[in-house]
């Protein structure tokens, strides 16, 4: 009886340090691909998975970076034919047919117009028409992907910026449920992937960033959701009293001018969130909204040059913002 007792007053114990340790918050800091990320995870695992999914964005950084040498990206684009791994392989044929749905609005064969405008150096630099259609020869080369090994048409590059930290986020995502962990939230630059649910169970709440200021333009309440931003106020540089921005419509070599400021893409799969709300800036309002009908998986948040707000009509009961105008 008294070993009974013991025995329930251990697992009493256990059951309330537990639910203690549900609240405790691990946070860490890493700067990658360009970014500063932030990432918190709650419960006992907390700090494991943390050390864990720092290890895989480095790992992850060092195998996508077109610029390090040794990394899948940069042996494909030095040699145009590479054993990669089977995750960058398949990384790259999901990329392609994302590039396909979109009818190129996203193309990862984007790389030659990146260096042109001096995006990937720091090195900016307004490129003429002559040099446009040069480095435009290249953009929409085939890729062929077989198991493991990858062959790029003749002079083509890619460059897997516009994908590589949703890609990241998903990884984080898989790695916290192997851990244990079932609420956290991951920021990477635009990026934010919600794991599971805040720790009181609520949805976590997402503030988008008001293209012009500092503050927000509205909130999203969400559970294990990515929630993905791309916007020409990111990344830009400015020439002869013009602003030029790192999101490039395909079609032209030229910063996407499609009446955007902003595109948010909520979606349970974080690289298709990556991929879109890349595609959706360039294709602009009406053709994105298009897009979306057309297409599952994902809903956005538009902000237009007039500063105007719609929602996909999937968000009604998630987002929170002043004025709106919803998608159907
Ligand atoms: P994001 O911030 O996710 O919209 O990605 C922008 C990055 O993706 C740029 O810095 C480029 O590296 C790359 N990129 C730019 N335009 C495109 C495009 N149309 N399709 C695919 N990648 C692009
Ligand atoms: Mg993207």
């Amino acid at each position: 009886m008294k070993r009974l007792a013991c025995i329930l007053l251990v697992m009493l114990i256990s059951v309330l340090s537990g639910c203690g340790n549900k609240n405790q918050m691990s946070e860490k800091t890493v700067f990658a691909m360009d970014t500063v990320m932030t990432l918190k995870a709650y419960g006992p695992n907390g700090e494991t998975a943390l050390e864990l999914a720092a290890e895989e964005i480095d790992r992850l950084d060092r195998t996508l970076d077109r610029g390090r040498e040794g990394s899948d990206i940069y042996d494909l684009n030095t040699a145009g034919a590479a054993t990669v791994s089977r995750e960058t392989a398949g990384l790259i044929s999901v990329a392609s047919e994302i590039s396909r749905k979109t009818e190129g609005a996203f193309d990862i064969t984007i790389a030659p117009v990146m260096d042109l405008w001096g995006f990937y150096s720091g090195e900016y630099h307004v490129p003429d028409s002559g040099e446009l259609a040069d480095a435009l020869k290249t953009v929409g080369g085939e890729i062929a992907v077989n198991g493991d090994s990858v062959t790029l048409e003749s002079g083509t590059k890619i460059d897997m910026g516009a994908i590589a930290k949703g890609f990241a986020s998903q990884k984080i995502a898989e790695l916290f449920a192997e851990n244990g962990v079932t609420s956290g939230i991951i920021s990477l630059g635009g990026n934010v992937q919600a794991i599971g649910s805040k720790p009181d169970g609520s949805p976590w709440i997402i503030g988008i960033q008001d293209p012009d200021g500092d503050g927000i333009a509205g909130e999203l309440l969400v559970s294990d959701k990515a929630v993905v931003t791309s916007g020409g106020y990111q990344r830009f540089f400015e020439s002869g009293g013009k602003t030029y921005h790192h999101i490039i419509d395909p079609s032209t070599g030229c910063p996407a001018e499609s009446g955007l400021k902003s595109v948010t893409v909520v979606s349970g799969d974080g690289v298709l969130a990556d991929a879109l709300s890349t595609a959706l800036f360039v294709m602009g309002l009406d053709r994105a909204s298009e897009f979306w009908r057309g297409s599952g998986g994902f809903e956005a948040v538009f902000i237009t040059d007039d500063r105007d707000v719609y929602i996909t009509d999937g968000l009604l009961n998630c987002f929170d913002g002043n004025e709106y105008k919803v998608i159907t």
